[in-house]
This record gives structure tokens, C-alpha cells and sequence, in this order.
């Protein structure tokens, strides 16, 4: 048997790659789907530039975010910092952005697979409309990106943008809620409980409750943190609201720190990018402020509050340990990657490949 710690986009792939191996899955996880939900759904298989927090000046945007009240720390974890320092500036071999790549495309088909079977979900293959602060510097960037993106430069809302070519969207609430009821279906079992802790012992949940295993797979996000692994909660907020306004175009405005996308019976709106695990919830209506930019008039169905799990680089981290296997680190890309994690960490949890390129080592090193 195995269990899976967290039932994300992660770890709901994770339980059902397994269960198609022919294994019992029970997955531990307070509320299934609720934090990978809040995210707004684009698939950016080529563009890891989102991600590459570890470049140099990124601090220094991170900290004009935040003196504009843009961002907000609020517990300083000096494990990430540690490590992000070891990691800062860095650059990886060609072998590691190939296989980033991987995740990236095999995610993509499976998106693509599942839709063609039947498309409850509103994927859709659309380019994304980007405004950012300096369209040249950003093209620049982009050239630099080692996922090789396409794009070219266009106008949205009578602003220059970029346009990324190779984008595509999913109604991520729609997404968690098939996922969820495939899992079910396929006879995962949940356990609606949050686990305490994984050791040589087995798996002890909130209540007392010791599951013993074959293997485990470690997909709760950013709770990783207590096995050591540097990863942070850079918190953000997703809103599903009602308009009249047609948008037309997705759209990642970096300027207002908003994206807005549009499906058939709403548009989802997320934004900050907080390193901050609490559960005040103050900045969500930053978020809608800074969407009215683009539509001025709409009521708010619900909201959402995710927790992206970032790595120092920003790299997703996969790794054996013994009979567990650690699947976090999306972090802005936790969807676009998603089944690829997941799908590597079921091959190294069932024996089938020995390591991957994302191990916590790069920490150390
Ligand atoms: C506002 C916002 C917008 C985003 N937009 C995009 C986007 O457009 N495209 C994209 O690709 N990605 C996007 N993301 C990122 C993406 O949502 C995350 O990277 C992704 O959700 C990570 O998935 P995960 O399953 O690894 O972890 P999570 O989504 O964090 O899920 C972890 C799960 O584990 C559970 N859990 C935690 N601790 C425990 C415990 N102790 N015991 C049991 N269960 C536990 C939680 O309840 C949760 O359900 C966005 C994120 C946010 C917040």
C-alpha cells in the first residue's frame, strides 16, 4: 500500500498513476484540491523565466514589490534563505533544463489527453498577453530562458505586451474537482486529516492515526519543510468572479500584479506572491483593486488561498528517501508541471528509475 501525503495537483496525479499501476493509494489531505485551485490555470511548458527566483536582481525586485505593500514577508526561514544564498545566481547544466522540458511536455500531453477524452475543464491552446515593465529588458529575459519560449511582441487593452505563443489555459477549479472525482473513482482512498509526521515508523495523522506503508509520496506542498526541504509558502489568492465585461485574452499583467483569465462562466483573478504561511488573508483585496485596471464592474463568486511551493531556484525538487519520495516545488509552474512530478516521483517510489536530476542536493553543494 501506498500512501500519498496531500492531494494537490501533485498528489492527485500521484494517486492516480498509481492506482493505474494496480496499487492501493490512500491519500492524507485535510481538503483535497484546495490549495492548487486557487491558481489561474495558464500552462507555460516553455517558460521557466517565471520561476528562475534565484537570478541575479531578483531580490531587488522583490524588495520594490514589497516597499510598493505589492509583496509581504512574514516569517523569515532562515533553512530557505541559507540555501537560496548557496543557490543565488546560479545557473544548471543543459541536462537539467532538458529534463524540466520533460515535465513540462509530458504534463502538457496529459492535459491535452485527458481534454480529448472529454473536455470538462476549458483547456484551450492560447497565447498569453503579458504586460510587463520594459518590454525590450523582458524580451531580452526571454531570450536568456533556457526553456527556449516563443513569443512575439503585441498589444492588449492598448498596451505593448508580450505575446508567449506556447501557452494554454485550465479551469483549475474544474481541473481538482475531475481529478478528485477520477481518483475516487478509480478506488484512491482519502483520508480527509492532516499528517503529523513521516518516519521509519509509518505515517501519523492528526488524531492519532498510524498508517503503516510500502512506499509514501510527500506532495503537500510546502509542508515538505518539515522533512528539510527548503521550500517556501509563497501565498497567493484566486478569485472566481462574474462580469459582463468580455477580456477576450488571457492576460498576466506583472505591472499590476494580476492575472485575469476568462472562461465560459467566469473570469479567475489571482495575484500576490507572499512568503507568508499565516492565515490573514488582508492582501486577497489588493488582487481585485488591481484587476478593476481591466474590468471595472463584477461580483465575486468565491476565493481561494494557495500556498505556491517554491524552492530556493525555483527548480521542483524529486527525490528518494528511503521508501519516501519527496514531489514539491512547483511553485509558479505547479500546474504546468504537475503530472510530470508527479509522474517521476511514482517511477522512483515504484523502483523504476533510481534518481532524477532535482534532488536537495543542489542545496548542499
Ligand atoms: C494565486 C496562484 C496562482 C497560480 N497560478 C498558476 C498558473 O497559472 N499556472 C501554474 O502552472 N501554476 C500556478 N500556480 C502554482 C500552482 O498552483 C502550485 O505550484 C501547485 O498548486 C502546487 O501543487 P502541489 O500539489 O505540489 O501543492 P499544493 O497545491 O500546495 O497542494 C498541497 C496539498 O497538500 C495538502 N497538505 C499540506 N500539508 C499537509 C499535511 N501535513 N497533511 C496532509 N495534507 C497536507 C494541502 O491541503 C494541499 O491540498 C499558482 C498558485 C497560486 C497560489
Amino acid at each position: 500500500m501506498f500512501v500519498v501525503v496531500g492531494g494537490g495537483v501533485t498528489g492527485l496525479f500521484s494517486a492516480l498513476y498509481l492506482r493505474a499501476e494496480g496499487a492501493d493509494v490512500l491519500v492524507f489531505d485535510p481538503a483535497p484540491g484546495a490549495w492548487s485551485r486557487a491558481a489561474a490555470g495558464v500552462l507555460e511548458p516553455t517558460k521557466f523565466e517565471i520561476n528562475r527566483i534565484n537570478v541575479r536582481g531578483y531580490p531587488i525586485r522583490y524588495l520594490k514589490m514589497w516597499l510598493k505593500g505589492k509583496a509581504r514577508v512574514t516569517r523569515l526561514d532562515w533553512r530557505w534563505i541559507l540555501a537560496y544564498l548557496k543557490v543565488y545566481g546560479r545557473d544548471y547544466s543543459p541536462e537539467v533544463w532538458s529534463y524540466v522540458k520533460e515535465l513540462a511536455f509530458f504534463s502538457l500531453s496529459t492535459y491535452r489527453r485527458m481534454a480529448e477524452a472529454k473536455n470538462d475543464f476549458e483547456y484551450r491552446e492560447e497565447p498569453l498577453y503579458e504586460i510587463v515593465e520594459d518590454v525590450e529588458e523582458e524580451a531580452k529575459a526571454l531570450k536568456a530562458d533556457p526553456l527556449s519560449p516563443r513569443f512575439e511582441i503585441g498589444e492588449v487593452g492598448g498596451k505593448a505586451a508580450i505575446v508567449y505563443l506556447d501557452a494554454a489555459v485550465i479551469s483549475t477549479d474544474l481541473a481538482a474537482e475531475r481529478l478528485y472525482r477520477e481518483a475516487e473513482e478509480a478506488g484512491v482512498k482519502f483520508i480527509k486529516r492532516r499528517v503529523v509526521s513521516v518516519s521509519e515508523n509509518g505515517v501519523l495523522a492528526e488524531g492519532g492515526h498510524t498508517v503503516k506503508a510500502d512506499g509514501v509520496i510527500v506532495a503537500g506542498g510546502w509542508w515538505a519543510r518539515e522533512l528539510g526541504v527548503p521550500i517556501a509558502p509563497m501565498k497567493g489568492y484566486g478569485f472566481r468572479v462574474k462580469t459582463a465585461a468580455r477580456l477576450g485574452r488571457t492576460i498576466a499583467d506583472f505591472v499590476s500584479g494580476v492575472f485575469l483569465v476568462p472562461y465560459r462562466d467566469w473570469v479567475k483573478i489571482t495575484g500576490r506572491f507572499d512568503f507568508d504561511p499565516t492565515d490573514d488573508y488582508t492582501p486577497s483585496s489588493a488582487v481585485l483593486d488591481a484587476a478593476r485596471a481591466w474590468i471595472r464592474d463584477f461580483s465575486v463568486v468565491d476565493m481561494a488561498v494557495g500556498y505556491r511551493p517554491c524552492s530556493p531556484d525555483g527548480l521542483p525538487v524529486i527525490e528518494k528517501r528511503g521508501y519516501v519520495v519527496i514531489a514539491t516545488g512547483g511553485c509558479r509552474l505547479g500546474w504546468t508541471l504537475g503530472p510530470g512530478i508527479a509522474k517521476a516521483a511514482v517511477d522512483l517510489a515504484l523502483g523504476r528509475t533510481p534518481s532524477t536530476p532535482l534532488t536537495t542536493m543542489r542545496f548542499k553543494e
